[in-house]
Parts: C-alpha cells; sequence; structure tokens
C-alpha cells in the first residue's frame, strides 16, 4: 500500500492562499427511487464552508455518488464514499486542492475496500464518485465511474466528465463501433470505480474549467442520463434549479425509471470579488 502521506508538500502546509473570489451559488437537489429498484443506492452530498481558508483552497464541494452491490451493499458504499470524500479532502494538510483531491479519492477507495474485505454481505461493493468543487473562480471537477457532471454556459451543455466504462473505452480505442459495443454483454461494466481494488481503477480524473456567473452545473446519476438526453437535459436546465430538478427526475420516471435517479443542481449567481 503506497504512503499517502508522501503525497503532502511540506511547503503548501504554511503558504497562505488569498481568497479573492466567492462563488454565490443557488442549489437544488432531487433523488429517486425509480420504478423498478427496491433501495436507493444513490447518494449525494455538500458542504459550503464558511471560514476563508477553507473557501480559498478548498471551495464549495458538491458531491454524487452511485453505489453497486447487492444486499444494501452499494446504499452503504456510496453513504461510506461521500462522507470519506469530504472530510479527506477538508483536513489534508496542504492547500493544494487538486492534491487534497486525489488523496481523498484514495482514501475513499481504500476505506470502501476494507470494509468490503471485511464484512462478507458486503463483498463486490463498490461506488461512482462525481465531485464538483468550485475554488474561488474556478471549478475542479473529480471524476470515478459513469455518474456525470455537466455545465450549462448560456445556450451550452458541455458534458465535463468521461464515462469510464467498457463502451467508451472500446470505442475509443477503436476496437468497436458504438453500435456494436452498446449491445455487447459488457456493455454495463465499469472500469474505474472505487472500492473494487487496490490499483489503478480507483484513479480519479480531475479536470479545470473557469467559471463564469450564470453557469448552471448538473451532477446527475446514470439512472438519469439512461432516459434523458442531452437535448431534454439542457432544456430543463434553463429552468429555475428546483424546477429544474424535478423535471429532469420525472423525465426519467417517465422514460421508465429503470434505475435510482439523483440530481444535484448548482448555479452560479455571482462571484463576489474580494480584491
Ligand atoms: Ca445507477
Amino acid at each position: 500500500m503506497e504512503d499517502i502521506t508522501a503525497e503532502y508538500d511540506l511547503q503548501e502546509l504554511t503558504a497562505p492562499v488569498e481568497l479573492k473570489f466567492r462563488p454565490r451559488v443557488t442549489l437544488a437537489a432531487r433523488t429517486d427511487l425509480g420504478r423498478v429498484r427496491e433501495n436507493n443506492e444513490d447518494k449525494f452530498d455538500f458542504y459550503m464552508p464558511e471560514d476563508e481558508r477553507s473557501l480559498a483552497t478548498r471551495g464549495l464541494m458538491f458531491l454524487l455518488c452511485d453505489g453497486m452491490g447487492g444486499h444494501a451493499a452499494g446504499q452503504i458504499a456510496s453513504e461510506m464514499a461521500c462522507k470519506k470524500f469530504i472530510a479527506e479532502y477538508l483536513h489534508y494538510p496542504s492547500s493544494d486542492p487538486e492534491a487534497a483531491a486525489r488523496t481523498a479519492v484514495a482514501l475513499a477507495n481504500r476505506f470502501v475496500l476494507e470494509v468490503a474485505r471485511t464484512i462478507p454481505s458486503r463483498r463486490g461493493m463498490g461506488t461512482t464518485l462525481s465531485a464538483l468543487l468550485l475554488i474561488q473562480d474556478r471549478a475542479m471537477v473529480v471524476q470515478v465511474g459513469d455518474s456525470r457532471i455537466y455545465r450549462l454556459r448560456g445556450e451550452a451543455l458541455e458534458r465535463l466528465t468521461e464515462d469510464h466504462t467498457w463502451v467508451e473505452e472500446v470505442v475509443k480505442a477503436g476496437i468497436m463501433v458504438r453500435e456494436d459495443a452498446e449491445i455487447h454483454q459488457n456493455r454495463n461494466m465499469l472500469m474505474r470505480a472505487i472500492g473494487v481494488d487496490e490499483a489503478d481503477s480507483s484513479r480519479p480524473d480531475i479536470f479545470w474549467y473557469d467559471l463564469q456567473p450564470g453557469d448552471v452545473f448538473l451532477l446527475c446519476s446514470d439512472g438519469l442520463t439512461n432516459h434523458a438526453s442531452d437535448e431534454q437535459i439542457g432544456e430543463y436546465l434553463k429552468s429555475d434549479p428546483s424546477d429544474a430538478a424535478w423535471k429532469l427526475v420525472d423525465a426519467a420516471l417517465a422514460g421508465g425509471g429503470s434505475d435510482n435517479c439523483t440530481v444535484l443542481i448548482v448555479r452560479v449567481d455571482r462571484l463576489e470579488s474580494l480584491g
């Protein structure tokens, strides 16, 4: 097992980071069991710190995890991963948010994995993890698995995450065309997840974006994207966040509701300049 403390940058421990921008947001969320499942294995969480140091170096935190595994294990995996990520990300001793996020993912992975190994009924559980961190005037996206983060800016909807699925990987590698991949028996296989093994499969993608007032972010589980097209998502996100959350989940239910469906919407109302 790697030594996670080796990732600490000691110089960063004391370097002060000035808070220059403070994002002000409107938040809405909705989660639904769907029409088929008997328990909800999706979990969302958020934390919006008030103190300047946390705001400057960690930002506002929004998180969505979609668990898997029988006997309610998926529900436990997604909840554990959410909690562990936020706690470790927040308390990581360097001001570097990217190092904090990578370590928080590694520790969440280890935590879920250890529980899965220790308790027989929890074996095989795991979860996706998608996180949006609004830090000053930038957005950091952290991605493991096939939940998604979108951004609506003006009229343009952009998907900020890649799905870590078997389908995406074989299509990207040119091994199979999408039409064939999407009907293959491996189509639901996740190539990366939290809590499945110690190695590379929990490695997060981390992407950075600029932040503009008016940006609307959506974190969602595949229970939404299996039933709603990008066009529908873009259209609904133009409503106020609370309205949009209801419309999106209603669309997933109307489309069949084959899975738990969760949406977390974050609208950037303004970027308060403190300079
Ligand atoms: Ca799901």
